[in-house]
């Protein structure tokens, strides 16, 4: 054996990889199980924002081969890049920000929901060939979809469109206002809604048509809001807002340690010197900071896992990387940290994330950063 290999093996070098957001398609299909386990109905995988910042094609993907009979988006251009990237299944885009693109939504078979009289005239000004519908109508949120004052207008343009076949009105959609309590009782106001909008559609001779309601926390905790389908989104990423369903957080944000150092004690770490050690320690310096979602204003205990350990996150975090206190125990350059992940134990979860930040959870993954490297687990 030559020196050199005994040096090499003294002093192993451990590549610094980059920050690296890993999405985690068994996951994905995991919650998407649990969510068929409670209901009969069809299920939307809703993959707005960016599939939930994991990246919408691999998370429509999982949900679809999963068994996911819908997607759902906010956007035609979020529409479009499930249908290039080959998925097949019926699409709905229900905000439509950029304006209704009646020829791009036939042409790619992208469902539009029409939450006025005023926004259907538009979209019949626009449309050469039929384009799918659904009526979107107010079940209380006043948030989007038709007034009930409006829906008459609504629903007899609807039918004179249908008749003309510009459009096919295929769903009737509303939304629960209390979409984060797992309390049936509190729904009940926004069922008996849907219930009365889909029999003035009928009376206005539309349908069948397929309706939806319900969001993540009515599909798993309330089947008197399910009717033919329900639109499921955070749940597919381990978000349970009605926080009654165990599920599968479905990706891992890891990033390797990139300058490390040996500290005394009273050293003030970052900007402001906001931290002091009270002991002579190691502190890890990642290559994540705000720009990549790291929220700024933490609890105390806000930690990353790095080899089955929690390390606290000290001192400010700054735009492009943060500083942890890896304790007495060397800890190399190119040590990868986890800063939150399914695994459990040690690892920080987004839930562990979303109270250090006092916020909720879908802020955490939505809020990663483009810098961030994606992954496919
Ligand atoms: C985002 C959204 C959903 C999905 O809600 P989750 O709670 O994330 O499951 C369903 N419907 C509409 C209209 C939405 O905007």
């Amino acid at each position: 054996m030559t020196s050199t290999q005994v040096t090499e093996r003294a002093f192993p070098v451990t590549p610094v990889r980059p920050p690296t957001l890993e999405t985690l398609p068994l996951a994905v299909a995991a919650n998407l199980a649990s969510a068929r386990a409670r209901t009969r109905s069809a299920i939307m995988a809703v993959v707005k924002a960016d599939g939930y910042g994991h990246g919408a094609v691999p998370i429509a993907t999982a949900a679809v081969d999963a068994g996911a009979e819908w997607l759902g988006v906010t956007d035609l251009a979020e529409a479009a890049t499930l249908r290039a990237a080959g998925l097949t299944v019926p699409i709905l885009s229900w905000l439509n920000p950029a304006g209704v693109d009646a020829c791009l939504a036939a042409a790619e078979r992208i469902d539009v929901a029409v939450g006025s009289a005023d926004e259907l005239r538009d979209l019949l000004a626009g449309a050469e060939a039929t384009v799918r519908v659904h009526l979107q109508l107010d079940t209380g949120m006043a948030r989007g979809g038709c007034p009930r004052h409006e829906w008459d207008e609504l629903l007899g343009l609807a039918r004179r469109g249908q008749l003309s076949r510009r459009i096919d009105v295929v769903g009737l959609m509303g939304h629960l206002p209390l979409a984060d309590q797992a309390d049936p009782p509190t729904n009940r106001p926004a069922v008996a809604r849907m219930h009365e909008a889909r029999r003035a559609a009928a009376k206005a001779g539309l349908g069948p048509l397929i309706v939806h309601l319900s969001a993540t926390a009515g599909a798993l905790t309330d089947p008197a809001t399910h009717f033919g389908m329900v639109r499921i989104g955070a749940g597919l990423v381990g978000i349970d807002p009605s926080e009654t369903v165990m599920l599968h957080g479905a990706s891992r944000l890891t990033a390797s340690i990139v300058h490390s150092t040996t500290v005394e004690a009273r050293t003030s770490v970052g900007y402001g010197g906001d931290h002091v050690t009270d002991r002579p320690t190691r502190l890890g310096v990642l290559g994540v900071g705000y720009a990549d979602g790291i929220p700024r204003d933490l609890a105390r205990d806000a930690a990353v896992e790095i080899h089955g350990r929690r390390c606290r996150i000290v001192g400010r975090v700054s735009m492009d990387q943060i500083v942890v206190d890896t304790g007495p125990d060397p800890v190399p350059r190119g040590t990868t940290a986890t800063v939150f992940g399914p695994d459990g134990g040690a690892t920080p979860s987004i839930h562990d994330w979303a109270r250090w930040a006092r916020t909720i959870p879908h802020t955490i993954v939505t809020g990663i950063g483009p810098r961030v490297r994606r992954s496919i687990g």
